[in-house]
């Protein structure tokens, strides 16, 4: 009897959360779909409806494919490859008839950005770039959209036969293909056949690094200004391929909240966005007001998130006249969770992306030729504004460095900003520019909105909260030289290629190459890995009329582990490749420190490992594996913090902790402290500061800023504290240059700084080859109290601890892949620490 009760409550259970729903609870005609169009539950996990469980990529794809070969409505293609190789699939969606005319609908609808004759928008199809689940653990976006894409495939309603014919829908059915995939794994394998709501289930506690982030545990909604990865890449020739009107991006947030769609916070949006996109922003908001109540789902808009940073999905279509839309779901984050308004399920979350996606096209559809009309004014107002700048230019150059200008040149071309040709060289403010290592961005073209964006500095804010950070300006992030320029004559289109280099001078004695490079740490690690000695020289030395500057590396051939001719080989070929260039000589002599002074001192190969886990920050660890392992190919060893005990770090010459906590009990800081006192270099960023501090790895007096509290109401509590905050922001610094932490460096550098820690001076002036400059500000938010902190503090300190070093920087030098300006700092902490 007692079975009997426990099979009929299993029963019960099971009726209650897995079988209690079919096609009909998200698609209610669906009976009268086509039949012939393959249904997702063809492809789900044990057939069952869509979230019954979550859909792994692969499986995705398998649909999505199998739709578009059912549907003549769909085509399918594949843009290229995450870093784990999943496809990054576009379904582009619409009418058979418009199918068959495709590319003449997409120039088309191109020429209303570009041409001044007045376009006839009554026919023009509206298009719309529909992106789900950026981030892989807010799931519901791509579990909806082949729901989505089913319904638009099979589907003879009339009322979307009209709709297709008058729109282009781009669904994007996973940003973020890799995180997607560890997400549905996490929350598949960890489903219990009885649904459990409990939140302290393991289900709902994802273990590090969550599937949020991408491959290398980047956050994908943030780079889309900067388009360092290729699932942005491929997203991004998409957008600019197809000019959309309406952009959406669906998300997910805490399990508590109910559902958001933006506007968002009125005084939060980027003052370059124009005043109607808000608007409009609004107007399509009704669709989904109408929809989702009809639903019967609670909602709120304007209230939370902004339009602040253009990096994001929601905020980059604004400056590039479309309207981009954030949509957030409370998460179930598993497949039922118990929350503040009752049970969770993740049905329920994938309807309400489903519901917003049809209200999206239903808006599209409506507002179509408001839409046109608006883009076509977009363009045809910043071109008006252009005009005032016709003959005016941005004129940029590294002179240094062409590897970091052509990395730069590479994220315009990706947003098919024009570039010219400067016609002769130029010197202005002593900086030289030369025709073939400058570039000319007119302001009079069809992007300078968005070129205004990516270069702008901005100080004053309507508000001093910010969902992102405050600053982004890639002039700096790059640390070009730059200016303003003029000129009327008539200049050519640009196009740099990949720098390549050459052996100058090729030789039996001796070879220098400079440490400029954006790559020449990849060239320097694998000359030491192939077993050569290669020296750095301490001082700054002439060779004819030829200045080398700190930094400056030497091989020598002779005495070498390998042949001559093979080392001639390699030199060759990484030049080539790299662009690095090597310059022979026949004697050691130079005007300075000659090649056989002890002031070249032989560099180690670095064996680096950096702590990983639970309590690290993820994003700053994958920023700096991704640098090392896809930049530079310089090996990282992933220590988990939780196995810290049992690792042998004999291994490493070189430890990485980054922002993090750093719970290690005695046993674990003494080893490695230990570790530190035999030799070894620890490089800590950002709040590890704190925890090196009160371990004694390191002696540093810290700054805090006293923001006075006195006459604060209490509803202005979080609006103060939050303005307290450096969420991201641009400061100046100035180097000691014959300091080993500034090889490769000028006089003063931009750094990016998202902490409050202020390290203060030394007392000993050498002891701050790194120092904010007077007036640090360059771009950003920072509050006055934190600004004042700043004053007489370094970004950088360095300690000894015996045998071994410590360096810290509170600055993050490799933010999101674009601060390719900072990322020597950190390899001069891991090449040359042994010489500070
Ligand atoms: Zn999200």
């Amino acid at each position: 009897m007692k079975t009997l009760n426990y099979l009929l409550l299993l029963f019960s259970l099971i009726t209650y959360s897995q079988t209690n729903f079919d096609l009909s609870y998200f698609l209610k005609n669906h009976k009268s779909y086509n039949q012939s169009i393959p249904k997702p539950s063809e492809f789900t996990l044990g057939n069952m409806e869509v979230g019954n469980s979550h859909i792994s990529h692969d499986r995705l794809v398998q649909y999505m494919s199998a739709l578009a070969n059912a549907s003549e409505r769909i085509t399918i293609t594949d843009r290229g490859e995450t870093f784990e190789g999943r496809p990054l699939i576009l379904l582009t969606i619409t009418s058979e008839e418009n199918q068959k005319n495709l590319e003449s609908i997409r120039t088309n609808h191109l020429d209303i950005n570009s041409t001044k004759t007045i376009v006839d928008f009554s026919k023009m199809p509206v298009v719309v770039y529909q992106g789900y689940s950026i981030h892989g653990n807010e799931p519901s976006g791509s579990n909806a959209a082949m729901l989505y894409a089913y319904h638009l495939a099979a589907s003879n309603d009339n009322e979307l036969l009209k709709a297709l014919e008058k729109s282009i829908i781009l669904l994007d059915p996973s940003m973020n293909p890799d995180g997607l995939q560890r997400f549905a794994h996490w929350v598949n394998t960890n489903k219990s056949y009885n649904l459990n709501p409990d939140n302290n289930d393991r289900e709902f506690d994802e273990n590090w690094p969550k599937g949020r982030t991408n491959h290398y545990w980047f956050d994908m909604n943030r780079d889309w200004l900067p388009v360092q990865l290729p699932e942005s890449e491929a997203r991004i020739k998409t957008f600019h391929n197809w000019s959309p009107n309406i952009l959406t991006d669906h998300h997910e947030m805490g399990t508590n909240s109910t559902f958001f769609f933006q506007p968002g916070i009125p005084s939060r949006v980027n003052p370059l966005t124009p005043k109607k996109n808000q608007l409009l922003t609004k107007e399509i908001g009704k669709f989904h007001d109408k929809r989702l109540s009809e639903t019967g789902s609670l909602f709120y808009s304007e209230e939370d998130y902004d339009d602040f940073y253009f990096g994001k999905g929601s905020t980059f279509p604004d400056i590039n006249g479309a309207v981009g839309i954030l949509f957030e779901q409370g998460s179930s984050r598993g497949h039922l969770q118990e929350s503040i308004n009752g049970l969770l399920s993740f049905p329920f979350t994938i309807k309400n992306q489903l519901t917003v996606s049809l209200s999206t096209l239903e808006a599209a559809v409506e507002m179509r030729e408001t839409l046109l009309a608006y883009q076509n004014d977009f363009f045809k107002n910043s071109r008006e504004e252009s005009l005032k700048e016709k003959n005016n230019y941005y004129l940029v150059t590294d002179q240094r460095d062409k590897s970091k200008l052509f990395e730069f040149y590479k994220i315009l071309e990706k947003h098919q900003i024009l570039m010219k040709k400067l016609p002769k060289d130029v010197i202005i403010n002593n900086t030289s520019y030369s025709t073939n290592n400058s570039i000319l961005i007119p302001k009079n073209q069809n992007k300078t909105r968005l070129i205004k964006a990516m270069f702008e500095k901005r100080k004053k804010f309507k508000d001093s909260l910010f969902y992102d950070v405050s600053a982004w300006s890639f002039l700096h992030s790059f640390n070009l030289d730059y200016t303003n320029y003029s000129t009327k004559i008539n200049t050519k289109n640009l196009v740099l290629n990949k720098p390549t280099g050459k052996i100058i001078n090729k030789n039996n004695y001796a070879y220098l190459f400079s440490w400029d490079d954006y790559y020449s740490p990849k060239i320097l690690y694998k000359l030491l890995d192939l077993g050569l000695r290669v020296k750095v020289g301490t001082q700054s030395f002439y060779v004819d009329t030829k200045r080398y500057d700190y930094g400056t590396l030497l091989i020598s051939l002779v005495n070498q582990k390998i042949s001559t001719t093979e080392i001639n080989n390699q030199l060759d070929k990484l030049s080539k490749e790299s662009g690095v260039e090597f310059i022979g000589y026949k004697s050691s002599t130079t005007k300075g420190i000659d090649f056989g002074s002890n002031d070249f001192i032989n560099v180690s190969k670095p064996k680096i490992a950096m702590i990983v886990g639970d309590g690290v920050t993820s994003y700053d660890a994958g920023e700096i594996w991704h640098l090392l392992d896809t930049r530079y190919n310089i090996p990282l060893t992933k220590i988990k913090k939780s196995n810290f005990s049992n690792q042998n770090l004999e291994k490493y010459n070189t430890i990485i902790m980054v922002n993090g906590k750093y719970d290690f009990d005695e046993k674990n800081s003494n080893k490695l402290k230990k570790w530190v006192e035999n030799g070894g270099n620890l490089i800590g960023y950002r709040n590890s500061i704190n925890w090196l501090i009160k371990k004694d790895f390191i002696k540093l007096e810290l700054k805090q800023n006293k923001a006075s509290t006195t006459y604060l109401n209490y509803e202005d509590k979080s609006n103060h504290f939050g303005s307290q905050l450096t969420s991201g922001a641009i400061f100046s610094v100035d180097l000691d240059k014959s300091h080993p932490i500034s090889y490769g460096y000028n006089n003063s550098l931009s750094i990016f700084r998202n902490t409050n820690i202020y390290i203060k001076n030394d007392t000993l002036g050498y002891n701050n080859p790194l120092k904010y400059s007077k007036n640090p500000l360059i771009s950003g938010y920072i509050s006055k109290e934190n600004l004042q902190s700043m004053k007489n503090s370094r970004p950088f300190a360095v300690y000894n601890l015996r045998k071994g070093k410590v360096t810290v920087f509170t600055d993050n030098t490799n933010f999101r892949a674009f601060w390719h300006g900072t990322n020597k700092l950190m390899m001069n902490a891991i090449f040359f620490s042994n010489l500070m």
